[in-house]
């Protein structure tokens, strides 16, 4: 009998672990209109149409046998101890908008941030065998987990809840800053995300103390999350904010809520008045429970940033699938940035050719994949054009928080303008030549 009741207890952790939230609950919102059958049909055409596209546009075939496959390209080598490195002195240094380390949330123990480890386990493990996995930039990316990859991906996010997994305790700092020396990525802006657990959902407060402690905030620029129906989420922000995160991070479908909810809107005007940059999970990834793809399709996002004009919004993944509609709110609001991260080399193509590159910033979301993974896309799509690479991989992140800092910036205490340096002041602190 106590067995039992330990075991109900326990699933009933384990659904909120996987299906994300305590918080979340049943919402009264079932309006139809929030995801219709043309809805579903949309998401079924792409996966179809960028299948059938896939290696067929104007760059060709790009197809990798794992990212050490991407050695082929002219901006890499393997070097002696078969690291992948960009060797390209010309690429300019990349700040990387979306970055994440291992989680471990509820009984897992907390991961070691601090450790080296002699290899990075990604998500998408690509280089686990010699040679690695068949990995297609001109695709959105997850098209290359297979589905065994993504029932390994499913029980490595459970056990990570649980007990913590092998592959997490190797997304530590010390090994992403040596993949960024390794792929020429100078910052990287690190997000985690406010599960609305009941314990165990500190993500934001143990990675800026690992980054502090790490003594690498000029390098690791901290980001935070809160989860949208936290009572205490005005408040958090605050605390946040004075310990130095820039970005906070929201994800509509890990926390089920629709961007537009009355519920979220003191959550935006609290960022807009801390200067703080809103980075926005957007669009269907396609391998997310499908009861979650409603909360994150584009059209949800545009109350928030019509509401929010001065407030950058950051729309990650470009859309995901979902990209031409992530594109066009892009287009109809200047405070709309697309996070390019996933899109293949073909999407990524006609978004740069529909902003002239203003407004996309370069993002990896590693530990999902090799930070090497984005940037060879970014390279191929902009070979010949010198600005719009440096646009894309840097000069725009520069440019969007230097448009978050707060109105009354001037009359902030101390310790808050300490804080509040931008890409841009961060930028000017020394980079690794490499
Ligand atoms: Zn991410």
């Amino acid at each position: 009998m106590a067995r039992s009741i330990e075991r109900r207890e326990f699933l009933g952790l384990l659904t909120a672990a996987t299906a994300g939230a305590a918080l979340g609950g049943c919402r009264s919102d079932d309006d139809p209109r929030r995801y219709t059958e043309s809805d579903v049909a949309a998401l079924a055409s792409q996966r179809a149409s960028e299948l059938e596209r896939s290696g067929k546009g104007r760059f060709g075939v790009h197809r990798y046998r794992g990212y050490r496959g991407l050695a082929e390209l002219p901006w890499f080598e393997l070097d002696a101890d078969g690291t992948l490195r960009c060797v390209a002195d010309d690429v300019p240094t990349a700040i990387d908008v979306h970055c994440h380390f291992g989680m471990s949330m509820l009984f897992a123990p907390e991961i070691d941030l601090q450790a080296r480890t002699p290899r990075v386990r990604h998500l998408l493990d690509c280089d686990r065998e010699d040679p690695g996995c068949d990995l297609d930039l001109d695709v959105y990316v997850n098209a290359n987990f297979t589905p065994a990859d993504l029932r390994d991906l499913w029980w490595g996010a459970v056990s990570q809840g649980l007990w913590g997994s092998a592959a997490a305790k190797t997304q530590t700092i010390p090994n992403l800053l040596a993949e960024m020396d390794a792929s020429r990525v100078g910052q990287a802006v690190i997000l985690p995300i406010a599960f609305g657990l009941p314990f165990g959902d500190d993500l934001s407060e143990r990675w800026l103390a690992a980054i502090e402690a790490a003594g690498v905030s000029d390098r690791l620029i901290p980001g935070a999350s809160v989860h949208p129906r936290d009572p205490e989420r005005v408040a958090k922000l605050e605390r946040f904010a004075a310990a130095g995160a820039r970005v906070v991070k929201l994800h509509p479908t890990m926390q089920r809520f629709y961007p537009d909810d009355p519920d979220v809107m003191d959550v935006y005007a609290a960022c807009e008045r801390l200067g703080l940059v809103v980075f926005f999970h957007t669009g269907r990834a396609g391998i997310e429970p499908e009861s979650t793809h409603r909360y994150a399709l584009p059209r949800h996002y545009e109350e928030a940033l019509a509401n929010f004009p001065r407030l950058p919004f950051v729309l990650g993944h470009a859309g995901a699938r979902d990209g031409h509609e992530a594109l066009a709110l892009a287009r109809r609001h200047d405070n709309a940035w697309l996070g390019i991260h996933g899109q293949g080399v073909t999407q990524l193509d006609e978004m740069i050719r529909a902003t002239g590159g203003e407004r996309l910033v370069f993002g990896t979301d590693w530990p999902f994949y090799h930070l090497a993974a984005s940037l060879a896309k970014v390279l191929i799509v902009t070979q010949g054009s010198e600005r719009i690479r440096y646009d894309v991989l840097r000069g725009n992140a520069e440019h969007l928080t230097a448009k978050a800092h707060p109105p009354e910036s001037q009359n902030a205490p101390l310790d808050r303008r300490a804080t509040s340096a931008g890409f841009d002041d961060l930028s000017r602190r020394s980079l690794p030549a490499g």
